[in-house]
Order: structure tokens, then C-alpha cells, then sequence
């Protein structure tokens, strides 16, 4: 599927906005001398991370481009097998935000047919650039994706007066391109938008720290990566770190100090991508049923796999009159009162997505609704919300309140491993500057 001329010159211009000529051919330099002009060494990084990740039981993400994969297949199928899950990276390695709809379209569907016929799975999508729109994300909802990992949450970690004016300046302008949230602002865990689990990668990536900062030092990395992990376990949030492989050798050391801290610990879950987009696209799914028992209680039955945590906010110390696991797995209560613990949304409220994203993201469970007697609290359709707004409301809510653990068997925070695979060799690297 080769690009058209004139589409082959914006995104070449794009990409010059971003790399200087100079930057562009030191960093293919780089490459050359890095891995060479065969396949084998980033075989050899690819390999050696998963080897490294297996042994914590962790397994780790990839994305790859399709072009990328229908000529280093054999590879990409050898790491499959290792144990690494994959995901689809584009077609090409292109801005698909300077695509219209239809094209990129027929490169997801060429993309998945190609997966497809090499035998690797493909449920998760990165765009090249983390360049995404929700007309893009519709798309990749449409074409069957489960999830997509392109969001950017950007943490405030690097000591900027250690660097140069134009280290800072080459740091700031690639963290631009990717519009990315602030950590103070944003909350740094998944979300559903057009049915798709959208999860959000953090930075500083290696590619920031290493190529923009021109910083290799093993004890800086572990430092950064280690201040955006401490501050996702204080909030309980996830962290996906993204990583490249081509430079598996610079930053193996930190990564995997952090990731045996992180293994070591009970409170974290260690988790894939795909794993994540499960785990939430079930949590979100989790409906309990509810019947009145005529005696001033309502009984409250759910489904219990033992992952899922069902904390209940009590208005008093009183607590409810029994609470079992019956013996197809049910989990069953009774509360006192027939008012329902959960969150009625009026008027289409349920549509929108910053409303939702807040009720998933903390965890309480919801349902349109159109009696407000009948429910904890009921939020209503407006043309804005802000979370502080949300929080205030939820504040007002009748008890009990029924609220889920945010990440499987009560664990704190999660995190995931997930590496781009951008190019294998040199010429992979110079065929994606060419355009
Ligand atoms: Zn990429």
C-alpha cells in the first residue's frame, strides 16, 4: 500500500518539524552502528527482553508495524512464542492523523489480514507518533480492536537544570507532538471511549531521556522511572511504561531494577496490555442484580471470579444483616433500605464520556435510570462536567454506596511493559525516514 505523493510530503514535512536533518542522520548513525545491517541484534534485544520479563512473570507488549511484519515475520513469530503479546502499530509506520478516514481504514484492514496470515494475535492498536483522533478510535472499534494505547499522561520527573537549552528544548518539542496530559491533572488509568479500553502510556519513554535529553546514565533513568512509579502506587494508578527496543541494551539495567522492586511487591499488578484492557472492560461491565425482600432490605447478588473488590461506603457503623458466597459463586448481601447502592444516570448522562470515565475510574457501578427515589444518587445529563463537579455529587450520596477495587484482588497499581517496534534493521529505519 504505498502512499500517495502528496501524502508522502506532509508527512515527510511533519516529521522534519520534529528532527532536525543533523538529528535524523546522527540518529541513523546510531542505528548502523547499534544493530548493524541484519535482523539479528534487534532479534537478540527482542529475545533477551522476554527472556528477562518471563523470569518476573511478566509479559510484555509490542507493537508492530504490518509492513514491518510481513518481512520479519519468522522473528516476530518467534518472540510470539517466547511469550510476548503483539499488537498492530499501523500498517506503516505513518501520522494517520494526516489520514482521511478511508485510508486508514484500508490500512487496518489490510494490517489485520496480514496479522492474520502469519498467525499473530492482534486485539490492541498503538498509533506511530501517538497520533490519534476519536474518529480514529471509532474506527479501530468498528474493525473489531478491543484496545488502544496512544493516550500520553506526562510526569514531571526530569531536573531540567542538569541539561543543556537545547536538550530542554529537543525534551519539550517531541512532548509537544504528543499532547500530552499532565500527571497532576490527569488521572493515569484506562478508559472507555467508542467501546474501545483506551489505556494511557507514560512519559519520559527511553526515546525522551536517551535521544532528546542525550541522557544513557543508568542510575538518572531508574531515578525518573522509579519517582512516576512511587507516585502511580500513592494514587493507585496504572503506569505503561513505553519502551523501544533498539535500545534494550541502554536502559535494561533501570528497567528491570524497577520491575524486580515492582515483582516484589504484593500491592502491584504486573500486567500486558490485553490483560489491562480485560480487566477493565470487565470491571466496567460489572452489573449486580438487585431485589427487595419485603422487610425493609434489598438483597444485592453479583458474580464473583475473586479478582473483582467490592468495598461498600457505610453511613453509620452499621453493617448489613449477612453477606456469603452461595455455591454457584454468587456473592450475596442484604443492605438495609430498598434505595439501590449505585449511580442512576438521567437523561443520556451515560453517553458522556468524561462522566463515565470518572464513575470507571473510581469505581462505582451505574445504570440509566429515570427515578431518583430509587437510587443512591442520580446525576443528570448537562452539556459539561468537571470531575470536581462529579466528586461533589457522589460526596451527596444516600449510604450504603456500592464502589469496585480499582485493579484485580485488591492490588494498589498495575503496570505494564510495551516496547514499539518501529524498525528491525537499517533499512527498516531508513525506508520509515523516506516516507
Ligand atoms: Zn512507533
Amino acid at each position: 500500500m504505498s502512499p500517495r505523493p502528496g501524502d508522502r510530503m506532509r508527512q515527510l514535512l511533519k516529521r522534519l518539524q520534529t528532527r532536525s536533518f543533523g538529528r535524523v542522520f546522527r540518529r541513523l548513525y546510531t542505528i548502523a552502528k547499534r544493530y548493524g545491517f541484519t535482523a539479528s541484534r534487534y532479534r537478540e534485544a527482542l529475545k533477551t527482553f522476554v527472556d528477562d520479563a518471563a523470569s518476573l512473570r511478566i509479559t510484555p507488549t509490542f507493537p508492530v508495524t504490518a509492513d514491518l511484519l510481513s518481512k520479519h515475520g519468522s522473528i516476530i513469530k518467534e518472540i510470539q512464542d517466547l511469550g510476548a503479546e503483539f499488537a498492530i502499530h499501523g500498517y506503516r509506520h505513518i501520522d494517520y492523523s494526516l489520514t482521511d478516514a478511508a485510508t486508514f481504514g484500508r490500512h487496518l484492514e489490510k494490517a489485520g489480514e496480514l496479522f492474520a496470515a502469519h498467525g499473530v494475535a492482534h486485539a490492541g492498536f498503538r498509533f506511530p507518533y501517538l497520533k490519534m483522533s476519536d474518529e480514529h478510535l471509532r474506527l479501530l472499534s468498528e474493525n473489531g480492536f478491543s484496545w488502544d494505547s496512544s493516550t500520553v499522561i506526562s510526569w514531571d520527573v526530569v531536573d531540567e537544570q542538569a541539561f543543556t537549552a537545547v536538550q530542554r528544548e529537543n525534551y519539550r518539542r517531541i512532548l509537544d507532538t504528543y499532547s500530552a496530559s499532565a500527571h497532576e491533572t490527569a488521572i493515569s488509568v484506562p478508559a472507555i471511549r467508542h467501546g474501545m479500553v483506551e489505556i494511557p502510556v507514560a512519559v519520559p519513554d527511553d526515546d525522551m531521556i536517551v535521544e532528546r535529553l542525550e541522557c544513557s546514565d543508568e542510575e538518572t533513568i531508574y531515578r525518573y522511572w522509579n519517582a512516576m512509579f512511587s507516585s502511580v502506587l500513592e494514587h493507585q494508578e496504572s503506569l505503561v511504561l513505553q519502551l523501544h527496543p533498539e535500545r534494550f541494551f541502554i536502559f535494561r539495567e533501570p528497567l528491570f531494577r524497577l520491575l524486580d522492586e515492582a515483582a516484589a511487591n504484593s500491592d502491584v499488578w504486573l500486567a500486558s496490555l490485553g490483560e489491562i484492557a480485560d480487566w477493565w472492560r470487565l470491571r466496567h461491565q460489572f452489573r449486580p442484580q438487585f431485589s427487595r425482600t419485603g422487610n425493609g432490605e434489598l438483597e444485592v447478588r453479583y458474580p464473583l471470579d475473586g479478582r473483582i473488590t467490592v468495598c461498600w461506603m457505610h453511613a453509620d457503623e452499621t453493617r448489613f444483616s449477612f453477606e456469603h458466597r452461595e455455591a454457584n459463586g454468587d456473592c450475596v448481601c442484604r443492605i438495609p433500605g430498598d434505595v439501590l447502592p449505585i449511580v442512576g444516570l438521567a437523561g443520556g448522562a451515560e453517553s458522556d464520556a468524561t462522566l463515565v470515565g470518572c464513575l470507571d475510574a473510581e469505581g462505582y457501578v451505574y445504570e440509566t435510570a429515570d427515578r431518583e427515589s430509587e437510587y443512591a444518587v442520580m446525576i443528570e445529563k448537562r452539556s459539561t462536567y468537571d470531575t470536581a463537579d462529579v466528586e461533589e455529587r457522589l460526596a451527596r450520596a444516600r449510604r450504603p454506596l456500592m464502589k469496585l477495587g480499582r485493579w484485580p484482588s485488591g492490588c494498589r497499581a498495575a503496570l505494564a511493559v510495551t516496547g514499539d517496534i518501529d524498525c528491525i534493521d537499517v533499512f527498516d529505519f531508513f525506508n520509515r525516514i523516506a516516507g
